[in-house]
Protein backbone atom coordinates (compact mmCIF):
# COMPACT_ATOMS: atom_id res chain seq x y z
CA UNK A 1 0.00 0.00 0.00
CA UNK A 2 1.13 3.27 -0.70
CA UNK A 3 1.52 5.63 1.77
CA UNK A 4 -0.21 8.51 -0.08
CA UNK A 5 -3.20 5.60 -0.09
CA UNK A 6 -2.65 5.17 3.70
CA UNK A 7 -3.12 9.01 4.18
CA UNK A 8 -6.35 8.78 1.89
CA UNK A 9 -8.18 6.40 4.22
CA UNK A 10 -7.14 7.68 7.12
CA UNK A 11 -8.66 10.97 6.22
CA UNK A 12 -11.99 9.43 5.09
CA UNK A 13 -12.09 8.08 8.71
CA UNK A 14 -14.28 9.26 11.52
CA UNK A 15 -13.05 11.78 13.28
CA UNK A 16 -12.61 9.49 16.21
CA UNK A 17 -10.95 7.38 14.96
CA UNK A 18 -8.73 9.78 13.06
CA UNK A 19 -7.64 10.68 16.84
CA UNK A 20 -7.10 7.72 17.89
CA UNK A 21 -4.72 6.72 15.22
CA UNK A 22 -2.90 10.04 15.52
CA UNK A 23 -2.60 8.82 19.02
CA UNK A 24 -1.38 5.89 18.61
CA UNK A 25 1.16 6.95 16.28
CA UNK A 26 2.65 9.72 18.80
CA UNK A 27 2.78 6.96 21.25
CA UNK A 28 5.06 4.98 18.98
CA UNK A 29 7.34 7.92 18.05
CA UNK A 30 7.66 8.47 21.63
CA UNK A 31 8.64 4.75 22.43
CA UNK A 32 11.41 5.17 19.23
CA UNK A 33 12.58 8.18 21.28
CA UNK A 34 13.38 6.10 24.69
CA UNK A 35 17.02 5.15 24.36
CA UNK A 36 17.14 2.56 27.72
CA UNK A 37 20.91 2.54 27.38
CA UNK A 38 20.93 5.98 27.69
CA UNK A 39 18.35 6.42 30.70
CA UNK A 40 20.60 3.27 32.56
CA UNK A 41 24.44 5.13 32.20
CA UNK A 42 22.75 8.46 33.22
CA UNK A 43 20.77 6.35 36.29
CA UNK A 44 24.40 4.77 37.24
CA UNK A 45 26.09 8.04 37.23
CA UNK A 46 23.89 9.21 40.05
CA UNK A 47 23.96 5.72 41.86
CA UNK A 48 27.62 5.57 41.38
CA UNK A 49 28.48 7.63 44.39
CA UNK A 50 26.73 5.29 45.96
CA UNK A 51 28.25 1.88 47.47
CA UNK A 52 26.28 -0.82 46.59
CA UNK A 53 26.99 -2.84 49.06
CA UNK A 54 26.64 -0.20 52.06
CA UNK A 55 25.30 2.66 50.62
CA UNK A 56 28.04 4.77 51.68
CA UNK A 57 28.13 7.79 49.34
CA UNK A 58 32.04 8.02 50.74
CA UNK A 59 33.26 6.58 47.32
CA UNK A 60 36.26 7.12 44.98
CA UNK A 61 37.07 6.34 41.27
CA UNK A 62 39.37 2.90 41.59
CA UNK A 63 40.52 2.58 37.90
CA UNK A 64 39.20 0.54 34.95
CA UNK A 65 38.35 -2.71 34.82
CA UNK A 66 37.37 -3.76 31.12
CA UNK A 67 37.13 -0.56 30.23
CA UNK A 68 34.79 -0.05 32.87
CA UNK A 69 35.29 2.49 35.43
CA UNK A 70 35.94 0.42 38.98
CA UNK A 71 34.88 2.43 42.11
CA UNK A 72 36.29 1.98 45.87
CA UNK A 73 34.34 2.28 48.86
CA UNK A 74 36.34 4.18 51.54
CA UNK A 75 33.43 3.05 54.31
CA UNK A 76 33.73 -1.23 53.56
CA UNK A 77 36.52 -1.01 51.69
CA UNK A 78 35.07 -3.26 48.97
CA UNK A 79 34.90 -2.17 45.30
CA UNK A 80 32.57 -2.28 42.34
CA UNK A 81 31.47 -1.52 39.09
CA UNK A 82 28.77 0.31 38.10
CA UNK A 83 27.31 -2.36 36.34
CA UNK A 84 26.88 -4.32 39.49
CA UNK A 85 23.45 -5.66 40.14
CA UNK A 86 21.59 -4.03 36.77
CA UNK A 87 19.03 -6.07 35.53
CA UNK A 88 19.87 -6.78 32.31
CA UNK A 89 24.02 -7.35 33.30
CA UNK A 90 24.68 -10.56 31.54
CA UNK A 91 21.74 -10.32 29.53
CA UNK A 92 23.53 -10.91 26.01
CA UNK A 93 20.69 -10.05 23.89
CA UNK A 94 18.85 -7.52 26.50
CA UNK A 95 19.79 -4.36 25.51
CA UNK A 96 18.73 -1.74 23.20
CA UNK A 97 15.89 -2.56 20.60
CA UNK A 98 15.07 -6.00 21.09
CA UNK A 99 14.91 -5.15 25.14
CA UNK A 100 12.35 -2.15 24.40
CA UNK A 101 10.04 -4.24 22.18
CA UNK A 102 10.05 -7.12 25.24
CA UNK A 103 9.18 -4.05 27.64
CA UNK A 104 6.18 -3.21 25.30
CA UNK A 105 5.19 -6.94 25.14
CA UNK A 106 5.26 -6.98 29.23
CA UNK A 107 3.09 -4.03 29.56
CA UNK A 108 0.81 -4.85 26.69
CA UNK A 109 -0.23 -7.84 29.27
CA UNK A 110 1.80 -10.63 27.11
CA UNK A 111 2.33 -14.42 28.71
CA UNK A 112 5.78 -15.25 28.83
CA UNK A 113 5.39 -17.31 25.85
CA UNK A 114 3.76 -14.88 23.77
CA UNK A 115 6.83 -12.37 24.71
CA UNK A 116 9.08 -15.07 23.56
CA UNK A 117 7.33 -15.36 20.27
CA UNK A 118 7.16 -11.60 19.96
CA UNK A 119 10.88 -10.91 20.32
CA UNK A 120 11.98 -14.49 19.04
CA UNK A 121 13.83 -15.19 21.96
CA UNK A 122 13.43 -18.87 23.92
CA UNK A 123 11.16 -19.53 26.28
CA UNK A 124 13.31 -19.44 29.37
CA UNK A 125 14.89 -16.51 28.35
CA UNK A 126 11.65 -14.88 28.55
CA UNK A 127 11.19 -16.25 31.72
CA UNK A 128 14.64 -14.68 33.34
CA UNK A 129 14.04 -11.33 31.48
CA UNK A 130 10.58 -10.88 32.91
CA UNK A 131 11.66 -11.79 36.52
CA UNK A 132 14.81 -9.38 36.23
CA UNK A 133 12.59 -6.63 34.76
CA UNK A 134 9.85 -7.24 37.99
CA UNK A 135 12.70 -7.55 40.44
CA UNK A 136 14.35 -4.61 39.81
CA UNK A 137 10.54 -3.16 40.37
CA UNK A 138 11.47 -3.84 43.46
CA UNK A 139 13.29 -0.87 43.94
CA UNK A 140 10.35 1.44 43.63
CA UNK A 141 8.79 -0.36 47.00
CA UNK A 142 12.28 0.12 48.77
CA UNK A 143 11.82 3.56 48.15
CA UNK A 144 8.31 4.15 49.22
CA UNK A 145 7.58 5.63 52.23
CA UNK A 146 3.72 6.05 53.39
CA UNK A 147 2.63 9.18 54.49
CA UNK A 148 -0.91 10.50 56.50
CA UNK A 149 -3.43 8.37 57.06
CA UNK A 150 -1.93 4.41 55.77
CA UNK A 151 -4.01 1.78 55.25
CA UNK A 152 -2.68 -1.83 56.08
CA UNK A 153 -4.50 -4.79 55.89
CA UNK A 154 -3.13 -8.49 55.32
CA UNK A 155 -4.50 -10.73 52.60
CA UNK A 156 -3.54 -14.60 52.03
CA UNK A 157 -3.55 -16.69 48.43
CA UNK A 158 -2.79 -20.09 48.71
CA UNK A 159 0.72 -21.31 48.67
CA UNK A 160 2.17 -22.39 45.38
CA UNK A 161 4.45 -24.52 43.99
CA UNK A 162 4.17 -24.50 40.18
CA UNK A 163 6.82 -25.13 37.72
CA UNK A 164 8.38 -26.60 40.71
CA UNK A 165 9.95 -29.94 39.74
CA UNK A 166 10.81 -31.09 43.67
CA UNK A 167 6.90 -30.28 44.83
CA UNK A 168 7.31 -30.72 48.53
CA UNK A 169 4.35 -33.54 49.49
CA UNK A 170 2.06 -33.77 51.78
CA UNK A 171 2.66 -36.01 54.80
CA UNK A 172 0.75 -38.78 54.65
CA UNK A 173 -2.21 -38.33 57.57
CA UNK A 174 -1.74 -41.11 58.91
CA UNK A 175 -3.45 -43.34 62.12
CA UNK A 176 -5.20 -39.55 62.92
CA UNK A 177 -7.29 -39.95 65.73
CA UNK A 178 -11.04 -39.05 65.30
CA UNK A 179 -10.44 -36.95 68.18
CA UNK A 180 -7.76 -35.16 67.24
CA UNK A 181 -9.44 -31.26 66.36
CA UNK A 182 -9.03 -29.98 62.89
CA UNK A 183 -6.68 -27.56 61.43
CA UNK A 184 -8.36 -24.49 61.45
CA UNK A 185 -8.09 -21.12 60.33
CA UNK A 186 -5.06 -20.21 58.31
CA UNK A 187 -2.49 -22.63 57.85
CA UNK A 188 0.97 -22.88 56.40
CA UNK A 189 -1.13 -23.52 53.24
CA UNK A 190 -1.57 -19.88 52.56
CA UNK A 191 0.67 -16.90 52.27
CA UNK A 192 0.10 -13.89 54.22
CA UNK A 193 1.15 -10.50 51.85
CA UNK A 194 0.29 -7.17 53.30
CA UNK A 195 -0.29 -4.59 51.66
CA UNK A 196 -0.30 -0.91 52.68
CA UNK A 197 -1.18 2.26 50.83
CA UNK A 198 -1.58 6.35 52.02
CA UNK A 199 -4.21 8.46 50.53
CA UNK A 200 -2.07 9.59 47.92
CA UNK A 201 -2.27 6.62 46.15
CA UNK A 202 1.68 4.93 47.22
CA UNK A 203 0.86 1.55 47.67
CA UNK A 204 3.68 -1.12 49.55
CA UNK A 205 2.89 -4.59 49.01
CA UNK A 206 4.71 -7.76 50.52
CA UNK A 207 4.83 -11.35 51.05
CA UNK A 208 5.19 -11.43 54.87
CA UNK A 209 4.68 -15.09 55.76
CA UNK A 210 2.91 -18.29 55.39
CA UNK A 211 0.55 -18.55 57.71
CA UNK A 212 -0.61 -16.37 60.19
CA UNK A 213 1.10 -13.16 60.60
CA UNK A 214 2.83 -12.15 63.89
CA UNK A 215 3.59 -8.37 65.23
CA UNK A 216 6.90 -9.62 63.75
CA UNK A 217 6.12 -10.20 60.60
CA UNK A 218 4.45 -6.97 60.51
CA UNK A 219 7.37 -5.31 61.68
CA UNK A 220 9.40 -7.08 59.01
CA UNK A 221 7.36 -5.30 56.34
CA UNK A 222 6.45 -1.87 57.95
CA UNK A 223 9.51 -1.46 59.25
CA UNK A 224 11.31 2.03 58.03
CA UNK A 225 7.89 2.26 55.81
CA UNK A 226 6.10 4.61 57.73
CA UNK A 227 6.67 8.14 58.20
CA UNK A 228 6.70 10.37 61.42
CA UNK A 229 2.89 11.67 61.32
CA UNK A 230 1.53 9.17 59.60
CA UNK A 231 -1.41 7.18 61.01
CA UNK A 232 -2.08 3.73 60.65
CA UNK A 233 -5.38 2.03 59.95
CA UNK A 234 -5.96 -1.36 60.17
CA UNK A 235 -8.60 -3.95 60.88
CA UNK A 236 -8.22 -4.85 64.97
CA UNK A 237 -5.66 -7.76 64.05
CA UNK A 238 -4.07 -8.16 67.97
CA UNK A 239 -0.24 -8.00 65.66
CA UNK A 240 -1.26 -4.70 64.03
CA UNK A 241 -2.03 -3.60 67.94
CA UNK A 242 1.32 -4.82 69.24
CA UNK A 243 3.22 -3.61 66.29
CA UNK A 244 1.60 -0.09 67.28
CA UNK A 245 2.29 -0.14 70.84
CA UNK A 246 5.34 -0.91 70.42
CA UNK A 247 6.46 1.41 67.84
CA UNK A 248 4.07 3.85 69.35
CA UNK A 249 2.62 4.78 66.13
CA UNK A 250 -0.70 6.30 66.07
CA UNK A 251 -3.47 3.67 65.46
CA UNK A 252 -7.50 3.32 64.55
CA UNK A 253 -8.44 -0.20 64.37
CA UNK A 254 -11.80 -0.54 62.13
CA UNK A 255 -13.68 -3.72 63.48
CA UNK A 256 -13.18 -6.15 61.07
CA UNK A 257 -16.38 -7.17 60.67
CA UNK A 258 -18.15 -3.77 59.52
CA UNK A 259 -15.59 -3.01 56.52
CA UNK A 260 -17.86 -0.28 55.26
CA UNK A 261 -17.22 1.67 58.98
CA UNK A 262 -15.78 4.75 58.25
CA UNK A 263 -14.44 6.54 62.18
CA UNK A 264 -14.04 9.85 62.78
CA UNK A 265 -15.24 10.66 59.19
CA UNK A 266 -12.14 9.54 57.39
CA UNK A 267 -10.40 6.81 58.82
CA UNK A 268 -11.25 3.46 57.09
CA UNK A 269 -9.44 0.50 55.14
CA UNK A 270 -11.56 0.75 52.07
CA UNK A 271 -8.74 2.11 49.69
CA UNK A 272 -6.78 -1.27 50.71
CA UNK A 273 -9.62 -3.45 50.78
CA UNK A 274 -10.31 -2.27 47.34
CA UNK A 275 -6.83 -2.73 46.17
CA UNK A 276 -6.68 -6.31 47.58
CA UNK A 277 -9.68 -6.97 45.39
CA UNK A 278 -8.37 -5.71 42.25
CA UNK A 279 -4.61 -7.75 42.74
CA UNK A 280 -6.43 -11.01 43.30
CA UNK A 281 -8.23 -10.31 40.47
CA UNK A 282 -5.61 -9.15 38.20
CA UNK A 283 -2.69 -11.81 38.99
CA UNK A 284 -5.85 -14.11 37.82
CA UNK A 285 -4.30 -13.01 33.91
CA UNK A 286 -1.30 -15.14 35.25
CA UNK A 287 -2.82 -18.24 35.57
CA UNK A 288 -1.57 -18.95 39.45
CA UNK A 289 1.97 -17.46 39.99
CA UNK A 290 4.14 -19.81 42.13
CA UNK A 291 4.77 -17.97 45.73
CA UNK A 292 9.11 -18.11 44.90
CA UNK A 293 7.57 -15.25 42.34
CA UNK A 294 5.17 -13.68 43.83
CA UNK A 295 7.09 -10.85 45.29
CA UNK A 296 7.88 -9.97 41.84
CA UNK A 297 4.67 -9.54 40.06
CA UNK A 298 3.07 -7.49 44.02
CA UNK A 299 6.46 -5.14 42.70
CA UNK A 300 4.85 -4.97 38.94
CA UNK A 301 1.18 -4.58 40.48
CA UNK A 302 2.66 -1.94 43.17
CA UNK A 303 3.53 0.87 40.50
CA UNK A 304 1.18 -0.13 37.60
CA UNK A 305 -0.87 2.16 37.82
CA UNK A 306 1.64 4.86 37.97
CA UNK A 307 3.11 3.64 34.41
CA UNK A 308 -0.38 2.92 32.65
CA UNK A 309 -1.11 6.69 33.96
CA UNK A 310 1.96 7.92 33.03
CA UNK A 311 2.91 10.26 29.68
CA UNK A 312 4.58 7.49 28.04
CA UNK A 313 4.49 4.13 30.02
CA UNK A 314 7.19 2.32 28.58
CA UNK A 315 9.68 5.58 29.58
CA UNK A 316 8.28 5.47 32.96
CA UNK A 317 8.80 1.42 33.16
CA UNK A 318 12.47 2.24 31.83
CA UNK A 319 12.94 5.18 34.12
CA UNK A 320 11.73 2.88 37.55
CA UNK A 321 13.64 -0.46 36.54
CA UNK A 322 16.96 1.63 35.49
CA UNK A 323 16.73 2.71 39.13
CA UNK A 324 17.43 -0.42 40.84
CA UNK A 325 20.84 -1.76 41.19
CA UNK A 326 19.81 -5.02 42.72
CA UNK A 327 17.43 -7.28 40.54
CA UNK A 328 19.97 -9.82 40.40
CA UNK A 329 20.91 -10.32 43.97
CA UNK A 330 16.60 -10.41 44.51
CA UNK A 331 16.51 -13.11 42.48
CA UNK A 332 19.18 -14.86 43.55
CA UNK A 333 18.26 -14.51 46.86
CA UNK A 334 14.88 -16.56 46.24
CA UNK A 335 15.87 -20.02 47.08
CA UNK A 336 16.40 -18.58 50.76
CA UNK A 337 13.32 -16.44 51.37
CA UNK A 338 11.32 -17.62 54.29
CA UNK A 339 8.08 -18.27 53.12
CA UNK A 340 9.48 -20.86 50.09
ZN1 LIG B 1 30.47 0.21 50.95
Amino acid sequence: MEISEIQTRIENLPLDDQNLIYKQLVNLVNDLDIDISQIQSSQKASESRHCPHCQSSHTVKNGKEHGVQRFLCRSCKRCYRVTTGTFNARMRKGKGELLKLYMKSLLGGDSIRKSASKCKIAVPTSFQWRHRILAALQTQQTKVILDGIVESDDIFLPYSQKGQRNIERKPRKRGKGIFEPKKRGISDEKVAIIISQDRKSQKHLQVATRGRISEKNIEEVLDGKLSKNSILCTDSHPSYIAYAKTNKIEHKTIKATAKQYIKEGKYHIQHVNQTANEMKKWLDNFNGVATKYLQNYLNWFAVLKRIETAQIPLRELSIMICASFDAIKIIKAIPNLSYI
